[in-house]
């Protein structure tokens, strides 16, 4: 049986084993050996220090934008491999719905983080996080917060049970954060993830050294970690311990995130009756929870808590669905759950079956019988659905995680009930709240989210569109406090910032300019014979400034704006009303007028690169404009943001509006498109 390699420092890795060598791993179907495992041999120091020498300055070479258009080329080079890695991702169990979760999750995953970096991050190697601080009287002294990519490693340590997904939502942010990669999977379904990172590898698609593959035991790889590397785990809560307790975690000031057990739960609302779809919503969502992936996942569904009116009818409703659903060889067409990872995993749930029946009993499946479709439970590591309900007062079920189709009906009667419940998990990943009424929903859903990272609101309204309990997004937090480990991993842009860090740079606004790329209040603006309109995106510089000529405000221009847009509110139309108003003391220009007036001072009107205005951010009316009071504006380049797969790109301009006395009136960003040459090149 092959030996799967490992990729570090630039080659493929054979280990140092005789021809029979290696831990054997099994099929979880057939029990037949896939492949054989073994990391002895590789050097883990060679492979960190390769990763800093050579995968971080390589991609630190590169801006956000380009790290994440590699991201989506790699996106759809694995899209065009999905059938291969389908094929193979049968035999550690998965179904072709699991397979599903797993490798197109994944994919898509890498969509949705690249995505971001081309959207909320600038085209540029640091990322300005927040607002400017003003820290002296004049302005001259200001604080801003920046964030770096680490120049260190990301050791990415996998579960089991999501060898494609597992990597690649782990691998992605910290590509884009310009942070490279050693990706240690799970061994038990090692096969496939050594596949995905061999057809990475052969695309050629990202630098070298900026992803490798640790095939076998990471046993010793912690002691090569230093003070700007970080450790992303999933697994088990024994082994978080012992990663928690390394001396380089410890003392030696290694980052480490977890996410381990997490005994999540769903809630249905006590306004939930027999006859409201909520009941068929909660039910579809338990059922899933434990039948996907044959239950083997960190967000399923192990507590369903119900109001003890519903109990008998929620308890019949699941156990109704579940016989609909065949155990068998996960090829197979009508399976709908297939064999856990492995026997001994089998083992692991059956044990923790036995535990939960102390105070709880089963009210549908049995642990040690099941009726398989085209396959042998002997061989493979089948087993039945098992729903079991739970005595009041019962320890287990907030202790136990079965990491397998097993799920367990506790009852309520208040409100305050059901979230002690749910709290008595110790911290989970997720949480679903059943209910169609608004004010349950506050009542659980505050009380449920100090104890879980994301929580899932189902009703009627939002069933048809919603993604399920299970899925974690790309765009939101992944992770849950305690028990479930403390980490957040995804959330969008902070899972990318997870791998940064985060400086207060205090400084002058000029060199604030020159280090954050973008032109900062306060510093200078360049004027220049050329309108700033007329010039490409390739010519414009941030600082460009146009600086306008004044204009008076009249009377007739307020009427004629209030007569004109039908916004006579009273304080530009009713002398004697304004009068009466203690900020304005009188008739005020309208603030869209300001803004208005300002776009006639500022802009050149005829055809030239600027393509469009999309938008303004931050705007602020900040003293009011009476009648005759004379506004300019000045409008100055703030950054510069070329789109990587369009001929032009984004600008965006401080626009300050002021009075005769040089008080700022309006502040704002102008949001514009601007072509990356002018004249446009003919199509
Ligand atoms: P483990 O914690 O045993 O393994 C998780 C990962 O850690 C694997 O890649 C494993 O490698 C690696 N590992 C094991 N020991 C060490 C070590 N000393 N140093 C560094 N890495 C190590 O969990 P399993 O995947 O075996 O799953 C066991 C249980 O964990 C499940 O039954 C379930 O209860 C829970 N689990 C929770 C998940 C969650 O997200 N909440 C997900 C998956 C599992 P190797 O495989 O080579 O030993």
């Amino acid at each position: 049986m092959p030996l799967l390699q490992s990729y570090a420092a630039g080659r493929w890795f054979t280990a140092a084993e005789g021809p029979d060598g290696g831990t054997p791993l099994l099929d979880a179907t057939t029990g037949e050996e896939v492949a054989r495992i073994s990391a002895k041999g590789l050097d883990l120091g060679e492979m960190t220090a390769y990763a800093r020498a050579v995968g971080g300055p390589a991609l630190r070479e590169l801006t956000f934008h380009q790290r994440a258009m590699i991201l989506k080329e790699l996106g759809k080079h694995l899209t065009s491999l999905k059938d291969e890695f389908h094929a193979l991702s049968l035999r550690t169990g998965a179904t072709a719905r699991d397979g599903m979760v797993d490798i197109e999750g994944g994919i898509g995953t890498v969509f949705g983080i690249a995505s971001k970096g081309t959207r909320e991050l600038p085209d540029d190697t640091v990322l300005v996080d927040g607002g400017l601080e003003r820290l002296g009287r004049e302005g001259s002294f200001l604080g801003q917060h920046v964030w770096t990519s680490r120049p260190g490693v990301a050791v990415q340590i996998n579960a089991f049970n999501f060898p494609v997904w597992g990597m690649l939502e782990k691998l992605a942010p910290a590509f884009i954060a310009g942070v490279p990669s050693i990706v240690k999977p799970a061994s038990q379904t090692a096969y496939l993830t050594e596949l995905v990172v061999r057809r990475i590898i052969e695309s050629g698609l990202l630098p070298e050294g900026t992803l490798q593959l640790l095939s076998g035991s990471a046993g010793g790889l912690l002691d090569e970690l230093t003070v700007q590397d970080s450790v992303a785990f999933t697994g088990s809560a024994h082994t978080a311990g012992l990663l928690r307790t390394h001396t380089n975690v410890l003392h030696g000031g290694v980052t480490l995130t977890v996410e381990a057990d997490s005994l999540n739960c769903s809630v249905l609302g006590p306004d939930v009756t027999a006859d409201d779809p909520e009941l068929d919503l909660f039910v579809k969502g338990v059922v899933a929870e434990m039948t996907v992936k044959a239950g083997q996942k960190c967000t399923a569904i192990r507590r369903a808590i119900v109001p003890a009116s519903m109990a008998d009818t929620v308890v019949d409703a699941i156990a109704a669905r579940l016989a609909t659903m065949r155990v068998g060889n996960p090829a197979h067409a009508d399976t709908r759950i297939g064999p856990l990872a492995s026997l001994e995993q089998r083992e692991e749930v059956r044990k923790a079956i036995q535990s939960l029946r102390s105070s709880a009993e089963i009210v549908y499946g049995d642990p040690d019988r099941v009726d398989v479709l085209d396959g042998d439970d002997q061989r493979g590591a089948f087993l039945s659905p098992v729903l079991l309900r739970a005595a009041k007062g019962a320890v287990e079920p907030h202790d136990v995680e079965p990491f397998g189709p097993v799920s367990t009906v506790l009852t309520y009667d208040t409100v305050d009930e059901a979230v002690t419940l749910a709290a008595r998990g110790k911290g989970s990943l997720v949480a679903s709240v059943v209910t169609h009424d608004a004010a349950v929903a506050r009542s659980i859903v505050l009380g449920l989210a100090p104890w879980h990272g994301r929580i899932l609101v189902l009703d009627r309204d939002d069933a048809k569109e919603s993604t399920g309990h299970g899925s974690p997004l790309p765009m939101l937090v992944h992770g849950g406090p305690g028990r479930a480990g403390g980490g957040e991993e995804l959330g969008g842009v902070r899972g990318i910032t997870h791998h940064m860090q985060r400086t207060a740079i205090q400084a002058s606004p000029d060199m604030l300019t020159a280090i954050t790329g973008r032109w900062t209040t306060g510093s200078q603006r360049r004027v220049e014979e050329v309108h700033p309109f007329r010039k490409s995106l390739t010519d414009l510089r941030i600082g460009d400034t146009i600086s306008s000529a004044s204009r008076r405000v009249t009377l007739a221009d307020i009427d004629h704006f209030a007569e004109f847009t039908g916004d006579t509110f009273y304080a530009h139309t009713d002398p004697e009303a304004a009068a009466a108003n203690q900020l304005f003391g009188g008739i005020v220009a309208h603030g869209y007028l300001v803004v208005s007036l300002a776009a006639g001072l500022f802009v050149d009107p005829d055809p030239g690169p600027v393509l469009a205005n999309f938008g303004v951010d931050s705007l602020r009316f900040l003293t009011p404009v009476k009648v005759d009071d004379e506004i300019a504006v000045q409008l100055t380049v703030k950054q510069i943001t070329p789109r990587s797969n369009a001929d032009y790109g984004e600008v965006r301009w401080d626009a300050t509006v002021t009075n005769a006395e040089g008080e700022p009136v309006a502040t704002y960003d102008v949001l514009t498109l601007v072509a990356k040459t002018w004249p446009l090149s003919p199509a």
